[in-house]
C-alpha cells in the first residue's frame, strides 16, 4: 500500500457498535445464571418445535431460571424462516403471560422471531408498519442462545421475517433489537446433522466474506471477518458426513459465526443475501445454502474491479484463486438446483430493489445479477 493510501485510511472516521454482552463456554447459562436475575420475574422462552428439547439448551435454561426463582412461559412454535403471523402470535403470549424478558433457544429463526416478539410485546405496531422503523424504543430485554453456528443473530440488531406481501424476506433492523446477553455453549450444536452444520457454516462464511465486500466495511469489521473466514475454512476442509465435528471444532464454528454476525451488524450484507432470499422464499432452499450457491460468482464479479480486495479474502481461505474457491464451494454444495430463465429474471428484479445491492462494494446491475445466477445454479 502506498503512503497516500495509508493516509487516506487513517483520516477516515470509523465506528463500531455491538452492545450485547457475550458469554461463552461449557455450561455458561447455568454458571452465569445470576445475569438473568436483573431482567425480571418472568421469561418467555422462544424456540423451534423440537431441537431445544433435544440439545440440552431448554433443560439448562429451565435449571438457571429455577436457581434464580424466576418463572417462565414457553412459545415453541417458531418455524424456519419465521412468518409475520408467528411473531404476532408470540407477542400475544408475551402480553397475556405478562413476561418481563425473552429468551430464545435455537437457530436464527427462533432468535430473529424473539427480537420481533420482544418489540411487539411492548408496542402496538400494525403489520403494515412493521418494517418501517418508525416506532419507539421500548422492547423487552433479550437473551439469545444460538444452537446453530451460522446466522450470528445473537450479536445483530436484525430480525429477518418472511414477508408474503413483498414475496421475499424482509429485515427489521433497529439498534434496540440487539440482545442484552448472548450465551454461546457449543455443546448445544453437537446434535446438528451434517447438512445443517454445512448450510449454517455457509451462512457464517457468507456474512464474513460479504462484510468485506460492502461499502461500510471498516478496519474493525475486516479483522473480525478475516478471523471468521480462517476459522470456518479450517473446519470446512475437514467436514464430512462420516465424521461429525468434535466439540472443539463445533466451538470454533460457533465463535466464527458470532464474528460473522459482528461483521454484518456494522457492515451489512451484499447482493448475495439479496438474491439468496428469493431462493429461500420461492424454492425452499435453506438460507445458508442459498448464500453458499451465490458466493463464488459474487467474488468473481467483484474481482474484475477490485482484485486486491478479493485477494485479501482469498488469503484467509488458503486458496490461491477465485477458481479454486469456486471448486471448493462446488465440492461442498454438491448437485445444484435448477432454475428457469423466467425465475432468474423475477428474482433479480426483486433483489435490485434491496438496500444490499447498493451496499455492495461494487454494485451489480441487473445483467450482472443474472450472470451471477446463471453461474450459480443449473439453468
Ligand atoms: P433455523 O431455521 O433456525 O433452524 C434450522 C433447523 O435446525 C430447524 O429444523 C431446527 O429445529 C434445527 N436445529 C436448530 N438447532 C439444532 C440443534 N442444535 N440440533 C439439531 N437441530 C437443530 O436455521 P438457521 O440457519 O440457524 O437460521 C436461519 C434464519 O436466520 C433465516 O430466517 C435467516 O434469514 C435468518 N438469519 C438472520 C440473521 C440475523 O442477523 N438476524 C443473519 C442470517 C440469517 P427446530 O425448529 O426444532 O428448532
Ligand atoms: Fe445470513
Amino acid at each position: 500500500m502506498s503512503i497516500s493510501e495509508q493516509e487516506v485510511l487513517l483520516s477516515m472516521i470509523q465506528q463500531y457498535y455491538m452492545p450485547a454482552q457475550v458469554i461463552t463456554g461449557t455450561n455458561c447459562i447455568q454458571e452465569k445464571s445470576m445475569l438473568l436475575k436483573s431482567l425480571g420475574q418472568k421469561a418467555l422462552i422462544v424456540t423451534g418445535r423440537q431441537s431445544a428439547r433435544l440439545n440440552g439448551s431448554l433443560e439448562d435454561t429451565l435449571a438457571a431460571l429455577k436457581t434464580n426463582g424466576q418463572d417462565y412461559a414457553l412459545f415453541d412454535q417458531v418455524m424456519s424462516n419465521p412468518t409475520i403471523a408467528c411473531v404476532y402470535a408470540g407477542a400475544d403470549i408475551a402480553r397475556s403471560e405478562k413476561v418481563d424478558f425473552v429468551i430464545a433457544l435455537g437457530g436464527g429463526s427462533p432468535m430473529d422471531a424473539a427480537k420481533a416478539i420482544a418489540l411487539l410485546a411492548c408496542q402496538d405496531i400494525p403489520e403494515e408498519a412493521l418494517f418501517s422503523g418508525t416506532y419507539g424504543k421500548e422492547v423487552l430485554p433479550m437473551v439469545l442462545v444460538p444452537t446453530t453456528a451460522g446466522t450470528g443473530s445473537e450479536v445483530t440488531q436484525y430480525s429477518v421475517l418472511t414477508n408474503d406481501r413483498l414475496q421475499t424476506k424482509t429485515t427489521l433492523s433497529a439498534p434496540h433489537l440487539f440482545p442484552r446477553y448472548a450465551f454461546l455453549d457449543a455443546r448445544y450444536t453437537l446434535s446438528l446433522p451434517y447438512i445443517t452444520t454445512l448450510n449454517t457454516a455457509m451462512d457464517a462464511l457468507s456474512h464474513a466474506i460479504e462484510g468485506m465486500l460492502t461499502k461500510r466495511a471498516s478496519g474493525i469489521t475486516d479483522i473480525l471477518a478475516a478471523e471468521s473466514i480462517r476459522k470456518i475454512f479450517s473446519c470446512l476442509r475437514i467436514l464430512s458426513e462420516e465424521k461429525p465435528p468434535t466439540l472443539t471444532e463445533r466451538d470454533q464454528l460457533l465463535q466464527a459465526a458470532m464474528l460473522g454476525g459482528m461483521v454484518i451488524a456494522n457492515a451489512g450484507t451484499t447482493a448475495v443475501h439479496a438474491l439468496g432470499y428469493s431462493l429461500t422464499y420461492f424454492k425452499g432452499i435453506d438460507h445458508g445454502r442459498a448464500n453458499g450457491l451465490l458466493l463464488a460468482s459474487f467474488l468473481s464479479f467483484v474481482e474484475k474491479t477490485r482484485p486486491e480486495r478479493v485477494a485479501q479474502i482469498l488469503k484467509q481461505t488458503g486458496l490461491l484463486s477465485t477458481a479454486a474457491f469456486k471448486a471448493e464451494m462446488d465440492r461442498l454444495l454438491g448437485a445444484k438446483e435448477p432454475l428457469s430463465t423466467d425465475e432468474i429474471v423475477r428474482y433479480c428484479d426483486i433483489a435490485m430493489k434491496t438496500r444490499s445491492i447498493a451496499n455492495s462494494l461494487v454494485s451489480p446491475g441487473i445483467e450482472d445479477l443474472m450472470a451471477m445466477f446463471r453461474n450459480s445454479i443449473r439453468v
